[in-house]
């Protein structure tokens, strides 16, 4: 993408009203704007972001068994008169009325949407397990919509829900969800604490909440500094072999969200690996059993011909939570620092001299050669001043940077900066290209 033809408003000033350092940055790198209390419109940068991010989340999914469709946002009433909770989630959930006077909510959830499909289509366990996820628009009135888009209002959230003939079957696909949430977390350069946590007005009795350490997060949280260290379980987990053993290697140690914190248990860990610290929440995994399928009549024929309800599962990413999350934990004083894998172009290419006819020509091939590459490039081919370029790249956070000046191309050369480490190097374009393709 050539910067004088994209729409990328920059500024300058820190956003008096933006209270954390990820608002501030996503303001002034103009990836939002607001248009409402917590309701924003994704700009062409953070869009970049967040359609990477998404697709991160799905491509974990689809590894681990999950089965992509698509639910609407707004939903009719009577399914959640059914499961109840029309009147149980009170305040959070808008609700609207059509021209018939037909009670509509935008949805905050879709749990009841879900069981709906699942009733109308699957009657056998033959077809059990199945595990149906969506990424879709969400909409909870929350009272203090804050930071940015880490409590909006309207957010982007991917929600997966198993369906499973026994308690047995549906702990496994919870630690399947389990698994692929930490290495979905990792691919983004982030570590997610799995925490046990309330069920809240979801239900149930088994559930972990993935956070992520960071001063500004909203939820107090203990935990063994030992699980900091723990890798991932890695892309080549077998998803149809048993994943449980992954699962205890975390759940072995503490780590408890505020609301199920347990000083005592707390103690007993050695002094200095006790970590009690602020964290975000970027993902919920919830096992309830036959909550919505015994409210709903969502039932199943077992081998012996008898009917059960079926046992299920829900499992939250919190997509547009994730790219302020992100930020909050990639960012030093002149910007963000994206990792890689969800940086909303891989590269950014400066021209030193637009208006000298060889640089001009140079930064062109330079520009095509790594479109050819398969990289994501955006080439800030603007007439503006050298400092004020270099700045604007900083601040915007593409992991790589390739300068294309006078004295570099008489050597043959060009200047590749890691926006992490701060590192320059002078090489030929063609080692750049590769040193950028390795990551
Ligand atoms: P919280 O305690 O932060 O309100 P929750 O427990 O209500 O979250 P879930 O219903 O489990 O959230 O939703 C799944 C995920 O969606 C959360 O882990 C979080 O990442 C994200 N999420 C929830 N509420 C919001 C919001 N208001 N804005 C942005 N993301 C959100
Ligand atoms: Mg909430």
């Amino acid at each position: 993408m050539r910067l004088t033809r994209y729409f990328l408003p920059v500024s300058k000033d820190v956003p008096a009203d933006a209270a954390i350092v990820s608002h501030q940055l996503m303001l002034r790198t103009g990836m939002v704007r607001q248009n409402g209390a917590g309701i924003y419109t994704w700009l062409p940068l953070g869009f970049r972001v967040l359609q990477k991010i998404e697709q991160i989340v799905r491509e974990e999914m689809n590894r681990a068994g999950a089965i992509e469709l698509l639910m609407p946002t707004i939903q009719q009433a009577e399914l959640w008169q059914e499961s109840g909770r029309y009147d149980d989630y009170g305040k959070e959930m808008l609700r609207i009325t059509d021209r018939h006077e037909r009670e509509m909510l935008f949805g905050p959830t879709n749990e009841e949407l879900i069981t709906d499909v699942f009733r109308s289509y699957v009657k056998s366990y033959k077809a059990l397990p199945l595990n149906l996820y969506h990424t879709q628009w969400k909409f909870r009135d929350e009272i203090r919509p804050r930071f940015g888009v880490m409590r909006g209002r309207e957010f982007l959230m991917k929600d997966a829900y198993s369906f499973d003939l026994t308690e047995e079957g549906a702990r496994a696909s919870y630690n399947q969800m389990f698994c692929a949430y930490l290495n979905a977390f990792d691919r983004m350069g982030l570590t997610a604490i799995p925490m046990q946590a309330d069920t809240g007005p979801i239900g149930g009795d088994l559930s972990h909440e993935f956070i992520i350490l960071a001063d500004t997060g909203e939820s107090a949280v203990f935990c063994d500094k030992a699980m900091l260290d723990l890798p991932a379980p890695g892309l080549d987990l077998d998803f149809d072999g048993d994943v449980s053993g992954e699962v205890a290697k975390r759940t072995d140690f503490y780590a408890a969200t505020e609301e199920k914190h347990d000083e005592a248990e707390f103690g007993k860990i050695p002094t200095d690996r006790q970590v009690s610290a602020r964290g975000i929440e970027v993902g919920h995994i919830f096992f309830f059993g036959t909550k919505y399928s015994k409210a709903m009549n969502a039932t199943v024929q077992t081998a012996d011909g008898e009917t059960v309800p079926v046992q299920m599962g829900s499992y939250g990413i919190g997509v547009s939570r994730l790219v302020g999350g992100i930020i909050e934990a990639c960012h030093d004083e002149n910007g963000i620092v994206w990792p890689q894998s969800v940086a909303p172009f891989e590269v950014g290419l400066i021209s030193m001299r637009p208006k000298d006819e060889t640089v001009a020509k140079v930064a062109d091939d330079a520009y095509e050669a790594l479109q050819q590459a398969g990289l994501d490039v955006l080439y800030d081919d603007t007439e503006e001043r050298p400092g004020s370029k270099f700045n604007r790249m900083d601040l915007i956070g593409l992991p790589w940077q390739i300068v294309i000046g006078p004295r570099g191309i008489e050597n043959g050369v060009v200047e590749l900066k890691n926006r992490k480490s701060g590192e320059k190097t002078e090489l030929p374009l063609a080692e750049a290209i590769e040193k950028v393709k390795a990551g």
